[in-house]
């Protein structure tokens, strides 16, 4: 296989804040692999909060690059076992898989969805994020962008004033990010507030490790609690089974498509509601995140929407949040730039 990585810096057409930091632009790395004339494409963001850099995810894949090149591909499945045998963050494993999923479509000419049985009849709409700003200017983002399910990121002083004043503007499905800024109690107390005010889930309430505190939270809340910064990888859906109601599956965090269908079988088995979130990836990341969506109850793939320019076309999502699959095999991907 030919690989080639690249890195793009994304620029977002709003300073997006959530209740750890706020940024303008995103790093991200694009991997491409090709084989018999087809080249997948893959991606993973950059991200802080897991310590991984563009230079970092770059210089691990460089050091197995020559392997990769003599791998002999056969299925991403065998591809993802052999990666986890590297010295490799799940970051990097993520954008080699996508572009390996992406590549393995292509060489049998068929979208990835149809690749795993199913197909399009159903799928949930995805969310709209509205990050963390001034109340003014939360109003004016989702005035911007007219939405069927927005979801809106907490973890402020004045949250449920948040809410109350989108609310006023608003007839939209409502769920809630704190990214683990609130206390046990405090979620519980917010969860009465956030349901009269039509929110329908509040996702990642307390700090990632904080299980007694889920249990509690489990028992006395008023709204179904959803797990992200909680569940990473695969051995963290059994854990999450007791003390959440779902799950948020990232692909970067968990090493890519191949684990996170079994991410998605697993929850299901253990009744946990699945969802799907992005990490504000380009196209080429959502159109990947796309071919899980009949598999879904949730999902929040705006990542390309909030972007002021995007890198590739690929699965396109419509003004009233219907999607639309290309006629391109794979994840459907084309590189622009
Ligand atoms: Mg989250």
């Amino acid at each position: 296989m030919e690989i080639l990585l690249k890195k793009y810096v994304l620029k977002l057409k709003h300073a997006f804040g959530i209740s750890r930091e706020s940024y303008d632009y995103q790093d991200t790395l694009i991997i491409s692999l090709s084989l018999n004339g087809k080249t997948g494409y893959g991606e993973a963001t950059a991200n802080s909060y897991y310590n991984i850099t563009v230079e970092k995810m770059q210089q691990e894949i460089t050091s197995v690059k020559k392997d990769i090149e003599k791998y002999h591909f056969t299925t991403p499945e065998d591809f993802h076992k052999w990666l986890t045998t590297k010295k490799l963050s799940n970051f990097s494993i993520c954008a080699l898989d996508l572009a390996a999923n992406d590549l393995f479509g292509k060489l049998k000419n068929k979208p990835l969805y149809k690749i795993w049985d199913t197909t399009l009849d159903k799928y949930p709409v995805t969310n709209y994020t509205i990050g963390i700003a001034s109340v003014e200017k939360m109003v004016e983002k989702m005035a911007e962008k007219p939405w069927p399910l927005y979801k809106i990121k907490l973890g402020t002083d004045n949250d449920i004033k948040i809410v109350q004043e989108l609310r006023k503007h608003s007839d939209a499905i409502f769920r809630v990010d704190a990214n683990c800024a609130w206390t046990a109690q405090q979620t519980i107390d917010n969860s009465k507030l956030l349901k009269e005010l039509g929110v329908e889930f509040i996702e990642q309430p307390l700090k990632a490790n904080d299980l007694k505190g889920y249990e509690k939270v489990k028992k006395e809340s008023h709204l179904p609690i959803i797990a992200d910064e909680s569940c990473i990888v695969e051995e963290d859906v059994q854990k999450c089974a007791g003390s959440f109601d779902g799950i948020n599956i990232k692909l970067t965090k968990c090493g890519g498509l191949t684990p996170a269908l079994r991410m998605i079988k697993k929850a299901k088995k253990l009744g946990l509601k699945v969802m799907v979130g992005c990490m504000t990836e380009s196209t080429v990341g959502i159109s990947a995140i796309a071919q899980l969506l009949p598999q879904l109850d949730y999902v929040d793939m705006d990542g390309a929407m909030l972007l002021e320019s995007d890198i590739a076309t690929g699965v396109i999502i419509r003004e009233n949040g219907k999607v639309v699959f290309p006629d391109i095999a794979g994840s459907g991907i084309t590189l622009r730039v």
